[in-house]
C-alpha cells in the first residue's frame, strides 16, 4: 500500500495512528451500513441545502453543541429521545452513525452509559459525524483531507 510508505516517509506516529483510525472507521461503517435501521438515513431537501450551504465545519461546530447538552452529561433524562429525525444535517448524521442516545453510543460505539463524556470521546464522535456528513456530500475518501484525521479513540 502506497499509504504506509507515505507513512515512513513522514515519520510520525500520528499518520501511523490515523491509518488504524481508518480501519476502525471503515470496519464501523461496513456494520452500520448493514443495519437496516441506520443505512436508511440519508440527507435530503432542506439538511442536505443547509449542510451544502454551510459546509462541514460550521455543521460540525454545531453537532459538538449538540453533544455537550444532550449526550455529553452522566444524567441525560429523556435518554434515547433527545435527537429529533429532522430538522439539521446533524440529527440525520446521529441517527445514522449511532449517535442519538447513550443507549445507543453504549452499543455501537463500547462508551458506557451514566459518566460524562470525555472530550477524546466527544472528538472522536465529531469525527464519525464528519465523516458520515462528507459521504453525503459524496466527498469523503476522494482525498487526504475529507477522511478523518488524527484523533483519539475511546474503548477499542
Ligand atoms: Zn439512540
Amino acid at each position: 500500500m502506497s499509504s504506509i510508505r507515505m507513512h515512513r516517509w513522514l515519520g510520525c506516529f500520528e499518520s501511523h495512528f490515523s491509518e488504524i483510525v481508518m480501519r476502525e472507521f471503515e470496519s464501523l461503517f461496513a456494520a452500520l451500513m448493514k443495519s437496516k435501521f441506520r443505512s436508511r438515513f440519508h440527507l435530503k431537501g432542506k439538511d442536505l441545502a443547509y449542510l451544502q450551504d454551510k459546509g462541514v465545519p460550521l455543521i460540525l461546530d454545531h453537532a459538538r453543541d449538540f453533544l455537550v447538552k444532550r449526550l455529553a452529561p452522566a444524567m441525560i433524562p429523556n435518554d434515547g429521545k433527545q435527537t429529533p429525525y429532522r430538522g439539521h444535517p446533524v440529527f440525520v448524521a446521529q441517527h445514522a452513525t449511532a449517535c442519538c442516545c447513550r443507549a445507543c453510543l453504549h452499543k455501537w460505539h463500547g462508551i458506557e452509559p451514566g459518566r460524562e463524556l470525555t472530550a477524546d470521546e466527544q472528538n472522536y464522535l465529531i469525527e464519525v459525524l464528519g465523516y458520515w456528513l462528507k459521504r453525503e456530500l459524496g466527498c469523503a475518501g476522494k482525498s487526504e483531507e475529507a477522511g478523518p484525521k488524527q484523533m483519539m479513540l475511546p474503548g477499542f
